[in-house]
């Protein structure tokens, strides 16, 4: 049925190629490029082995946008699925516009030079693929994502009006390493040493980084400190549902996890901009993903589990309601079935899907979308299907 070319062989991309060659009847041609040619060679070596399917693979830039258009005119595929790193969305999309290929992410754009996420600049992108006659789809991993995906669902089967959402980001796995980061470090170290920001009344309200926490009660897990961070969701379901009255994201942080980060931000090692070193120019952040273990490597040893859901709360039949949707995600098993830990596997399952969803032409529109924006109920019933089984609990005390 379907074409497709995954660019990004870390732990995401390991997931991606793991799910796509599970699903034959959806994916039937594969190609997996990236930066480092010999990552996707290992890759496709081990899915070969296992499932006894073909993967071709690619180096390529994907900084560079006619090196993209070259590999994609090539190739040839009908859809693309982008887990890169956040900074060469908009590259992948010029290059999808310029050789008529669809497109799929799980990040939001990020300048390299600027610590700074927002949607504007790829829903700036609209007219341009509405015109080409080619779906966009962002945000197509957990959080954004399935988190996205879950509010759609609660919106169109169990309220009338959502007025206030918690996305819940629980963590409780262990690596057992004094300090690593569950995706690319650069990302993750930016993303949660920003300043924190909420939706309210209207409104964003920003806070200091970590200024709000408070245990959370996580099922299977018990209760754990979490901390309102901002996370990229927050920006288009708020604008998809504008009843929201409060709309905030929880993340579990461990104390230890706190100081180091604190250390690092104190002693300069989370700068982003360019420093002199022994006569060359190196990025602080940079040196440091070179030195911290490898998110990908992680899975061999992790224990525990992630539970990420939405706590919601609104109107249904005039009545308030409650509703708490979540997934449970054992590292150890994530591990066993695609050599990634869970954090990865949450990700790269949902990309999976929505790339399914594209192929069964039930997500595809010419444009650019949020995932919130299409029909949640087939992508729902897939993830009991692909791995991320998830529950409900309903009028229950949201903590929140
Ligand atoms: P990794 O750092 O493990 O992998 C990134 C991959 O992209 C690497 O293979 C890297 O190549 C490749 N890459 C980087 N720059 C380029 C480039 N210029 N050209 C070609 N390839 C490039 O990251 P993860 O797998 O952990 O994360 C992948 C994406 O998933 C990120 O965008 C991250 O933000 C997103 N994510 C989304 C989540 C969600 O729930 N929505 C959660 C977690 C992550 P090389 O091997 O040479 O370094």
């Amino acid at each position: 049925m379907g074409k497709v070319l995954i660019i990004g062989a870390g732990g995401v991309g390991t997931v991606v190629v793991n799910k796509v060659a599970q699903n034959p009847d959806v994916f039937t041609e594969i190609m997996l490029a990236s930066r480092t040619k010999s990552k996707c060679d290992k890759i496709a070596a081990d899915i070969k082995q296992r499932f006894g399917i073909e993967v071709k693979t690619a180096q390529v830039d994907a900084d560079n946008v006619p090196e993209l258009v070259t590999l994609l005119n090539a190739y040839k595929p009908e859809l693309l699925i982008n887990v890169a790193l956040p900074y060469q969305d908009l590259t992948i999309m010029d290059a999808c516009l310029e050789a008529g290929v669809n497109y799929l992410d799980t990040a939001n754009y990020e300048p390299k030079d600027e610590a700074h996420f927002e949607y504007s600049w790829q829903w700036a992108y609209k007219d341009k693929f509405e015109k080409a006659g080619l779906t966009a789809i962002l945000g197509c991993g957990f959080d954004p994502g399935v988190t996205s995906i879950y509010t759609a669902y609660a919106a169109k089967h169990h309220f009338d009006e959502i007025q206030y959402l918690d996305i819940v980001d629980c963590n409780a796995g262990d690596h057992h390493k004094a300090f690593a980061t569950n995706f690319n470090p650069e990302i993750n170290i930016r993303e949660v040493t920003q300043r924190g920001k909420y939706w309210e009344n209207g409104a964003w309200v920003e806070t200091e980084p970590h200024q709000i926490h408070m245990p959370l009660n996580y099922p299977e897990v018990g209760p754990k400190e979490s901390y309102v961070i901002y996370h990229e969701e927050l920006e288009s379901l708020v604008k998809n549902y504008p009843t929201i009255k409060r709309a905030r994201f929880w993340m579990t942080f461990g104390q230890e996890y706190l100081t180091h980060l604190r250390v690092i931000q104190n002693i300069g090692m989370a700068r982003i901009d360019e420093v002199e070193y022994n006569g060359q120019k190196i990025v602080p952040i940079q040196f440091l993903k070179a030195v911290l273990p490898d998110p990908g490597d992680l899975g061999e040893n992790y224990t525990g589990q992630t539970s990420i859901g939405c706590r919601i709360k609104g109107l249904k039949d005039g009545k308030e309601v409650t509703y708490y949707v979540y997934n449970n995600c054992s590292h150890e098993a994530a591990y066993k079935e695609t050599g990634a830990q869970g954090v990865s596997y949450t990700t790269g399952v949902p990309a999976m899907i929505g790339a399914m969803m594209f192929f069964k032409g039930i997500w595809r529109k010419p444009g650019v979308f949020n995932v919130e924006e299409f029909n949640p109920d087939p992508f729902m019933e897939q993830l009991n299907q692909q791995g991320l089984p998830w529950h409900e609990l309903h009028n229950i005390d949201l903590e929140l």
